[in-house]
């Protein structure tokens, strides 16, 4: 089940010592992923398993410097707009007023996401499976900025993502960017708002106040008020595929699906609500995923967590899985991460980063670092070979 954490959280740990600093971080960071089974001896070798390589986790301090937000971190939608409260997806199921809220933000939040793109991270990531230290990506993000950066990575998106949508009755998915188009024909003020917000830049801010400053207004819960427009009044497409052929629901009943003279879903009906492929707060993750992410730290040798505070259950639940597999456990993430004094009680003070580290750095500016390190370590190997069979 995936459940907000928002309580606090306790300050970072810094592992080793030295790792304070960026260019302590960037060593200890390289030691962790260079470290091989030979020279640690940890968890033995299983089919399928490659002790040498590392898992990533990661979360959304990854995808800051695309200028999306960081829930929790400095900025974040919790620290910003306290009133901000996340769908539930009994919420979404059940409630068509819920759903036309969710979609009439979705509209206005849709061009930015849609716009943005994978950062100086993603791209670390993607040189650091080329250098063949990478087992895996397990992300716990919805921007599909892993897979866009490196699609040769074997990448495992823990709670779906939103480039697409998947109809809750008969599971067809359709590609956001045309709901958008949708959208946008279903709700012409809104679309006409919406310009108009993207020209004043109101939209290219988290920030309650500097949205009100450039003209987006907010109701007290944190919605927009569009003027003559209220959200209630938001419409949204029914699934094509349910409105052309009614499924049967689970009582053996053929399902009724409705819409009004422009196609918008109609509360009559009892079937085809399409919803974003996210697993959305207080819904399950698909078993086949779950497994999937288990499989990959079971696979790995090590682990590296990148920008998550951790603070939903199954990211937490995966790196104590590690935690039990004895697992070197790395973290870059800035703030505190829950659970973290476990993670490094007992670490030895001659650790070097070979064990373990934490550092509270982001990921944009310290993993290019690290790559830059990782490849002047390979080429200066690859060189002393070359010496040594010269010889
Ligand atoms: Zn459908």
């Amino acid at each position: 089940m995936r459940i907000p954490y928002t309580g606090p959280l306790p300050p970072p740990i810094i592992v080793p010592r030295y790792a304070n600093t960026p260019a302590g971080a960037r060593h200890a960071l390289t030691r962790f992923l260079s470290a091989t089974k030979e020279s640690q001896g940890f968890p033995p070798s299983s089919p399928g398993h490659d002790s040498s390589k590392t898992v990533l986790l990661t979360g959304a301090g990854i995808s800051v410097a695309s200028g999306l937000a960081d829930y929790r971190g400095t900025g974040g939608t919790y620290t910003l707009n306290r009133t901000y409260r996340p769908i539930y997806y009994n919420e979404f199921i059940t409630n068509h007023e819920a759903r036309k809220r969710y979609w009439a933000r979705s509209f206005l939040g849709w061009t930015n996401l849609h716009r943005a793109r994978p950062n100086a991270g993603h791209i670390a990531v993607k040189e650091l499976g080329n250098i063949g230290l990478i087992s895996s990506v397990i992300t716990q993000n919805v921007d599909s900025f892993h897979s866009a950066a490196h699609p040769e990575l074997p990448t495992i998106e823990l709670h779906g993502y939103l480039r697409a949508l998947v109809c809750i009755h008969c599971h067809n998915q359709l590609p956001r960017s045309d709901f958008q188009k949708s959208l946008s024909a279903l709700n012409p003020q809104w679309a006409a708002f919406l310009e108009e917000m993207l020209t004043s830049g109101a939209l290219d801010s988290e920030n309650p106040a500097e949205r009100r400053a450039k003209g987006l207004k907010s109701n007290p819960d944190g919605d927009v008020d569009v003027p003559d427009a209220p959200y209630t009044t938001f419409r949204y497409p029914a699934c094509p595929t349910c409105l052309a052929h009614p499924p049967t629901l689970a009582d053996g009943t053929k399902a009724q699906v409705e819409v009004d003279s422009d196609g918008a879903w109609s509360s009559n009906s009892n079937a085809g609500v399409l919803k974003p492929a996210v697993v959305m707060f207080g819904e399950s993750i698909a078993s086949n995923i779950k497994n999937a992410a288990e499989e990959a730290i079971n696979n790995a040798g090590r682990i590296l967590v990148i920008g998550s505070s951790l603070a939903t259950y199954s990211a937490w639940r995966l790196v104590k899985q590690a935690k039990e597999r004895n697992m070197p456990i790395g973290i870059l993430n800035l703030g505190g991460v829950r659970g973290e004094e476990s993670f490094y009680a007992g670490i030895s003070s001659s650790n070097d980063g070979e064990i373990g580290v934490r550092c509270n750095e982001s990921a944009d500016k310290i993993l290019p670092m690290v790559v830059d390190s990782l490849r002047g370590a390979h080429t200066q190997h690859a060189e002393g070979m070359h010496q040594s069979l010269s010889v």
